[in-house]
Formats: C-alpha cells, sequence, structure tokens
C-alpha cells in the first residue's frame, strides 16, 4: 500500500498551525532544498529517532546562491520528494515560495562570522554564509524545533549553523549527521546529476584521496607534505581544486600538526562545470 503524501504547508500562517498540536511531544526539523537522496532521508532516521514528529523544509533558497551560480538549474523533484517522504512517514513538509520566506520589502540579512569566515567555502562563494544563516534563522523561528539535523557533508555549514543557534540562544539542538556515500566513496549531492559519465568515473578520486590524506597523517607523515600530494592526485584525475585543507575539527582554524588538535580534512574542487565538495575527520 502507498503511503498518502505527508501534509504540505506553504505559509508561515498554515506551518504555525500545523505545528501547534505536535509542539508538546517533540519536533524534529530536517532542512534541505529538495532533490532528496539517500543522504537527506538518513537525516529523517535520525530525526525520528530524536522526536516523535519530523518535518522537513524544501526550499531552495535565492539568497545563499550568486548570480553566476546555479539556482536557476538546481535540480527541482518535488513529486518524487513527497513519495520519498511519504516513505518515511514524515510528519509535515515546509515548502514556502520565495514570497513566503521573502516577502515583498524583506531587508534583514544575517552575516555569520567564526567559522563563516575560515576562508574555505567563504573564500569561493562570498554570498553564502550570509544566505544560509538567514534562511536557517528564520526555518528555525518559524518552525521552532526540538531538534535540526544538518549533514557533515557540509561541513563548514554545520559549524556555521551550530555556532548561529548558540550566538542567537535558539532552544534547538542541532545534529550533525555522518555523510553518506556512493559504494565507490563519492558522497551524495544533489549536484551529483551534473556529472557527466566519465566526470562520474573520476569524481571517488576525492574521497579516496582525503582517506589517503587521513591514513597517512594519523600515521605521522607532515601534513602539509601530504596535502600536497593529495592537491597533485586530485588535479591530476582532471579537477581544478580550490582548497585542500587540514582545519581544526571544530574551530575550522589552521593546524600545522596533531597536536594542535582533532583535525578534519575539507576539499572543495570543480569538473567541467560541476564543483564537489567532501571532508573526513582524521
Ligand atoms: P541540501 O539539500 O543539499 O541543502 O542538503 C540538506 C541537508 O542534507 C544538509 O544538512 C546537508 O548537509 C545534508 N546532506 C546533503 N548530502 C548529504 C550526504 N551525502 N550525507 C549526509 N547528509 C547530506
Amino acid at each position: 500500500m502507498p503511503q498518502s503524501r505527508p501534509p504540505v504547508a506553504r505559509t508561515v500562517p498554515a506551518l504555525r498551525k500545523a505545528l501547534a498540536p505536535y509542539r508538546r511531544t517533540g519536533v524534529a526539523l530536517v532542512p534541505t532544498m529538495g532533490a532528496l537522496h539517500a543522504g537527506h532521508i538518513a537525516l529523517v532516521r535520525a530525526a525520528r529517532k530524536r522526536a516523535r514528529r519530523v518535518v522537513v523544509s524544501i526550499f531552495v533558497n535565492p539568497a545563499q546562491f550568486a548570480a553566476n551560480e546555479d539556482f536557476g538549474s538546481y535540480p527541482r523533484t518535488f513529486g518524487g520528494d513527497l513519495k520519498a517522504l511519504a516513505a518515511e512517514k514524515v510528519d509535515l513538509v515546509w515548502a514556502p515560495n520565495a514570497t513566503a520566506m521573502y516577502p515583498e520589502g524583506f531587508a534583514t540579512r544575517i552575516e555569520p562570522a567564526g567559522p563563516a569566515k575560515a576562508g574555505l567555502e567563504d573564500a569561493f562563494r562570498p554570498h553564502f554564509f550570509g544566505g544560509v544563516a538567514t534562511v536557517v534563522a528564520k526555518l528555525l523561528l518559524q518552525c521552532q524545533p526540538d531538534f535540526a539535523m544538518f549533514g557533515e557533508k557540509d561541513y563548514q555549514q554545520l559549524q556555521v549553523v551550530t555556532q548561529l543557534a548558540r550566538d542567537l540562544d535558539q532552544p534547538v539542538k542541532i545534529v550533525g549527521c555522518p555523510t553518506v556515500r556512493e559504494k565507490d566513496g563519492l558522497a551524495l549531492s544533489s549536484r551529483n546529476v551534473y556529472l557527466s559519465t566519465a566526470e562520474r568515473a573520476v569524481a571517488p578520486v576525492l574521497h579516496r584521496t582525503l582517506k589517503d590524506c587521513a591514513t597517512a597523517i594519523r600515521k605521522g607523515a607532515a601534513i602539509a607534505d601530504r596535502l600536497a600530494a593529495g592537491r597533485e592526485a586530485i588535479t591530476m584525475a582532471g579537477f581544478t581544486i580550490d582548497y585542500l585543507e587540514a582545519r581544526h575539527a571544530k574551530t575550522l582554524a589552521p593546524v600545522a600538526s596533531r597536536a594542535d588538535g582533532p583535525i578534519r580534512l575539507l576539499v572543495a574542487a570543480r569538473i567541467g562545470t560541476t564543483r564537489l565538495i567532501d571532508n573526513l575527520g582524521v
């Protein structure tokens, strides 16, 4: 028997009304931009473990795309997304359009610092975290969840959102969830559909390189040397690298050696017209 579709709220008043009876037993929010894949579904299942009611937001947030980025072509698969969420027995889908989220005259933007200025994604997408922080703050205030689930796949974003919830005194626990990968190691991403067959074949080099670097650093190799070798491997495979860096896992500050604290390796690289990111703990 196919599950019936979850209720969909399209306006803030409709959202509030739908959420009111859920408050007593706890709500977990899973913010997404749709084009759902198994990584998103893992967040939904993690949400289900934390709270009786699970709300998934689907909103392709124009505020986090620069003019030259892929807002227009970002995959939108709302019908399929609803089916997948029905199968997970999601309680509510929050799917505002751009006008419901940013009504005429909207004039507030959150400017995050700290992890949002680490010199990673922010160096290449200066617009990005302001847009993310603004929409996530709105989503938290709109839904007032007890838990909000975010993927480690977007590792800097997870740190930015954690900082934001703390700084704005939001009574929510931000929960980071492990990255879901294809069998060959490629991190699932809505943007993987952009890859040609040839690009898809070389894409796992990102995860493989992170793994090789992590193993070598764990065994005592010099971080700078390993990163240089990693950059070469990724470039040789056909990528143009934006960054491959070793950072402190919590603060995202640069690290020179393992003595500087827990290390996270983070990479962003472009192949053809597609930009992929990934990261791994050492
Ligand atoms: P997006 O729809 O790409 O904005 O992602 C929505 C949420 O899903 C974010 O918290 C992402 O970090 C998370 N996410 C995306 N891809 C993955 C993945 N492969 N594994 C786990 N979480 C993911």
